[in-house]
C-alpha cells in the first residue's frame, strides 16, 4: 500500500491544524506513522486519498452501525438540507426524534439534544449537581466522558494513548470534586461513599467501558452500583455514548436490566452527524432551563440536518428486530476466529467483547480495569496495527480503544480479517 498522498496531506494539515488533526487519537501518534486521509466510504469500507481500500473496524468511532453512506440516512440529510440548514427555532422534527428515543430507551421521559457526547456528559453532571445540590462526582479510571474539565482526570481514550493523567488547564478546584474509583471494584466505590457522606451528586460510568479497550462490567457490579447510589441519594449516570442504540435498542440499560437516573448519548443517535443527548425521568429533566434552574443551551442544538440523520438512523434500528442479534453473531464469529488463530500462533492475548464492541489486548491475563488494560504489550499492538493496515484492515490506532462492528460487514469480510490476523500474528 502507498500512503504518499496521505503523508503529503498530513504535512499540509500540520501547518494549520495543531498536530494535523481535529481530535488527537486520529494522529497515529501512539502507533507511529502518518494517518490515512479518507476520501470516501461506503458500507463496511473506507477509501483513502491514495486509492487504498480498507475494511473499517472503527466506523467513525461508533456511529456508522449500519455502514457508511447508508442510503436512507444520506437521503434524509439531503432532503432536509433543501429546506434550510438551521433556524434556531423549534422544529417538528425534534419532537419526532425525541418521541422515538423515549419509546426505544427504557426509563426516560424526556431527552435534550446537544451537539456531542462531551456536551451530553458535561450537562448531565451539571444537572445532577443542581438536582442533588451536591458538588462531588465519582468517575472510574480509564473511562472517558468527553473533554470537559471535570472528566479529564485519569480518563481513557486519547489521554491514555498519550499517557496524560490530568490535562493542564483543569484547575485544582475542579479536579478536587472528581473522585476516582477502579472499574469493577465495588468496595472502592463504597469506601468513597463512606468518606464523602452526603456529598456525592452522581456516579458516572460507561456501563461497558470502551475507552481502555472494551471492558465488560463484572456480574452484579452495575447492580451494586445502582443500590449504592439509591441508598445515598446519588444519581447514577450511564454514559451510553458508545453503548446507546448499539448493544440493544434500549442500550446497556436494556441489556443488563438496570435503570440509571440520567443517560447520555452520542455517536449512533446522530447517524454520523454531530449529535449528543441526555435523558431521564420527568422529575430530573424538568430541572433544566427553561423549566428549572439548571442552565444548558446551544445555538445549533437540535439542528435539522443532524435531527434528520438521527431520526432516520433510529427508525432503521427500530424497524429491524434482528439487527442487534445479527451484530452480536457477526462479532462473536470474529471473536471466535481471532481467538483460534491467535492461540494457534502462540500469541499472549485477551479478547473482550460485549455485543458489537470488541478489543484485543496483548496480555494473557484478564483485562477488567484500567490497571490491567495498561499491562498490554504496546509494541506488539503497534506491529499488529500496522501489519493489518497494510493488508487493508483498519482498526483503531490505539490499544485503548474498542472496535465497533458494523452490520455492513459480510462474512467474507470477517473471514478475510481472520485470515489477515492469522498471517500477521505468525510474526508478532
Ligand atoms: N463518552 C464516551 C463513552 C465516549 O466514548 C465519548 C467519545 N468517544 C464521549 C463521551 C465524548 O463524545 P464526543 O467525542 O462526541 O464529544
Amino acid at each position: 500500500m502507498l500512503y504518499q498522498r496521505s503523508s503529503q496531506l498530513f504535512v499540509e494539515a500540520s501547518k494549520v491544524i495543531p498536530g494535523g488533526v481535529n481530535s488527537p487519537v486520529r494522529a497515529f501518534k501512539a502507533v507511529g506513522g502518518t494517518p490515512i486521509f479518507v476520501k470516501e466510504a461506503k458500507g463496511a469500507y473506507l477509501f483513502d486519498e491514495d486509492g487504498n481500500k480498507y475494511i473499517d473496524y472503527i466506523n467513525s468511532w461508533g456511529p456508522m452501525i449500519l455502514g457508511h453512506a447508508h442510503e436512507a440516512v444520506v437521503n434524509a440529510v439531503i432532503e432536509r438540507a433543501k429546506l434550510g440548514t438551521s433556524f434556531g427555532t423549534p422544529t417538528a422534527l425534534e419532537t419526532k426524534i425525541a418521541e422515538l428515543a423515549v419509546a426505544m430507551v427504557p426509563n426516560i421521559d424526556k431527552i435534550r439534544f446537544v451537539n456531542s457526547g462531551t456536551e451530553a456528559c458535561m450537562s448531565a453532571i451539571r444537572l445532577a449537581r443542581g438536582y442533588t445540590k451536591r458538588d462531588k462526582i465519582i468517575k472510574f479510571s480509564g473511562c472517558y466522558h468527553g473533554h470537559s474539565d471535570s472528566f479529564l482526570i485519569a480518563a481513557g481514550s486519547g489521554l491514555s494513548t498519550f499517557g496524560i493523567p490530568n490535562s493542564p488547564g483543569v484547575t485544582e478546584g475542579t479536579a478536587k470534586d472528581t473522585l476516582l474509583a477502579n472499574y469493577n471494584d465495588i468496595e472502592n466505590v463504597k469506601a468513597l461513599f463512606e468518606a464523602n457522606k452526603d456529598e456525592i451528586a452522581a456516579v458516572i460510568i460507561e456501563p461497558v467501558a470502551g475507552n481502555m479497550g472494551c471492558i465488560p462490567p463484572k456480574a452484579d457490579f452495575l447492580n451494586q452500583l445502582r443500590s449504592l447510589c439509591s441508598q445515598n441519594g446519588t444519581l447514577l449516570i450511564f454514559d451510553e455514548v458508545m453503548t446507546g442504540f448499539r448493544l440493544a435498542k434500549g442500550g446497556a440499560q436494556e441489556l443488563f436490566g438496570i435503570q440509571a437516573d440520567i443517560i447520555c448519548f452520542g455517536k449512533v443517535i446522530g447517524g454520523g452527524l454531530p449529535v449528543g443527548a441526555f435523558a431521564g425521568r420527568d422529575e430530573i429533566m424538568n430541572y433544566l432551563s427553561p423549566l428549572g434552574p439548571v442552565y444548558q443551551a446551544g445555538t445549533l442544538s437540535g439542528n435539522p440536518l443532524a435531527m434528520a440523520a438521527g431520526l432516520q438512523m433510529l427508525t432503521e434500528l427500530n424497524n429491524d428486530p434482528e439487527l442487534f442479534k445479527r451484530l452480536d453473531e457477526k462479532t462473536a464469529y470474529l471473536e471466535k476466529g481471532m481467538h483460534e488463530v491467535l492461540s494457534n500462533n502462540g500469541v499472549a492475548f485477551t479478547i473482550n467483547r460485549v455485543g458489537s464492541m470488541i478489543s484485543v489486548h496483548f496480555d494473557k491475563d484478564p483485562v477488567y480495569d484500567f490497571n490491567t488494560a495498561k499491562n498490554g504489550d504496546n509494541d506488539t499492538f503497534k506491529k499488529f496495527f500496522h501489519e493489518l493496515l497494510k493488508k487493508g484492515i483498519y482498526i483503531a490506532p490505539s490499544a485503548y480503544e474498542t472496535w465497533f462492528i458494523t452490520d455492513a460487514l459480510s462474512y467474507e469480510d470477517l473471514d478475510y480479517t481472520i485470515q489477515c490476523v492469522d498471517e500477521v500474528s505468525q510474526n508478532l
